[in-house]
């Protein structure tokens, strides 16, 4: 891919219907009007100076960029062009129509270790290949998980928002107190390096939500969920996962191990017994054992309803602060963690800070 075009983008493609939105702009259906083909535009405002409240850093976008037009893997969506101008950045993407990957399997009666094993498989495959590019997507979680089709026998996984991604170059190190509090590893909130151990923590969080419908360190409030993950503090509650098979308990206590160099990396994961059975026994094993459906459609009941009810708690507190119109004293005033509680009063703000584009 050449670099940033300069042009009005809707020149050269239609601007279609909403598909998403984030803290700092939105994601619409664009035709292509040469070719008729759709893509996924990704609109995000750009801070026109530096006091600006409103937007993003421009350098924040060309790095998410940056690391976009080095990838090329099936499970990663991919990035196909860039418009920019002022006042606005266009990230023109592979069109995504299936949705999430856990609202997909929220739908179902029933779902086989053996199937959910077949998603975990290709998350990894995709960030196997980030992380052998040094690169680390630092904000692996559902909502960030997609499909590329969803009504066809085995649906593609596509991996999204590499907004919070770096490169993390040899003999550098690389601290940040960014994340959702829930997905998180220890050494974020200890603010120590970071690097793709830290993604595998991810994928550990991800998995025994999966499995159980249960959240390894959700506290009551921000503060004790990441006084839970500080500590290790989790267990396999008997309650969640009876269905489990011990392959797949083992390989998320491969993961959820603070110190980052302990954990699996992405390849020895794909090769762990649970993803790739040694023998019939293992494998068997796999497809009777199922994931705790009624758990998980819950659990993904109460994510929806908190995504929402943080988006528009977000907008209301933008409103009272007229974020909109005041100009800023402080660029840190800014910086706003994502929480995954409801409650404001008991975010720690200074713990934890999302990039500039988010505030839920
Ligand atoms: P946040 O501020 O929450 O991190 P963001 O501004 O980085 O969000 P994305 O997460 O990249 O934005 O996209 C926002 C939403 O738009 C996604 O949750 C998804 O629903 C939708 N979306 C993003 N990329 C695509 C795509 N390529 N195809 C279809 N929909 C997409």
């Amino acid at each position: 891919m050449s670099s940033f075009k300069h042009e009005n983008v809707e020149d050269l493609y239609e601007l279609l219907e909403k598909l998403g939105s984030g803290h700092f702009g939105e994601v619409r259906k664009c035709k292509e009007k040469s070719t008729g083909t759709f893509y996924a535009g990704k609109f995000i405002k750009t801070r026109k100076c530096k006091g600006s409240r409103m937007g993003l850093d421009r350098e924040q976008v060309e790095r998410e960029v940056f690391i976009l037009q080095q990838l090329e893997h099936p499970n990663i969506m991919k990035l196909y062009d860039v418009f920019a101008s002022k006042a606005e950045m266009v990230l023109i993407l592979e069109m995504i129509r299936g949705g999430e990957l856990f609202d997909f399997i929220a739908e179902k009666e029933a779902l086989s270790e053996e199937e959910a094993i077949e998603f975990l498989e290709q998350i990894l495959k995709g960030v196997a290949y980030m992380h052998a590019r040094n690169i680390a997507h630092f904000d692996l979680k559902p909502e960030n998980i997609m499909l590329l089709e969803k009504d066809i026998p085995h649906p593609k996984i596509k991996i999204i928002d590499f907004g919070l991604a770096q490169k993390i170059e040899d003999g550098t190190v690389y601290k940040s107190l960014c994340g959702t509090p829930q997905y998180i590893g220890p050494e974020v909130i200890n603010y120590e390096p970071l690097g793709p151990p830290t993604d595998m923590w991810s994928i550990g969080v991800i998995t025994y939500i999966l499995l159980s419908g249960m959240s390894p360190f959700q506290g009551e409030t921000d503060a004790e969920t990441l006084t839970n993950v500080v500590a290790g503090n989790y267990e396999f509650d008997d309650r969640f996962f009876k269905e489990t098979s011990e392959m797949a308990k083992d390989f998320i206590r491969q993961l959820l191990l603070k110190e980052p160099s302990d954990r699996m990396t992405a390849v020895e994961c794909l090769i762990h017994p649970w993803i790739k059975p040694l023998n019939r026994k293992q494998a068997v094993n796999r497809s009777r054992s199922s994931i705790n459906m009624k758990n998980f459609k819950k659990f993904n009941a109460r994510r929806k309803w908190k995504l929402s009810y943080n988006m528009v708690s977000a907008c209301n507190r933008l409103c009272r602060m007229k974020l909109l119109c005041n100009p800023v004293k402080n660029d840190e005033d800014l910086r706003q963690c994502e929480s995954d509680q409801e409650d404001e009063k008991t975010k720690p703000v200074t713990l934890l800070r999302r990039r500039l584009s988010s505030c839920s």
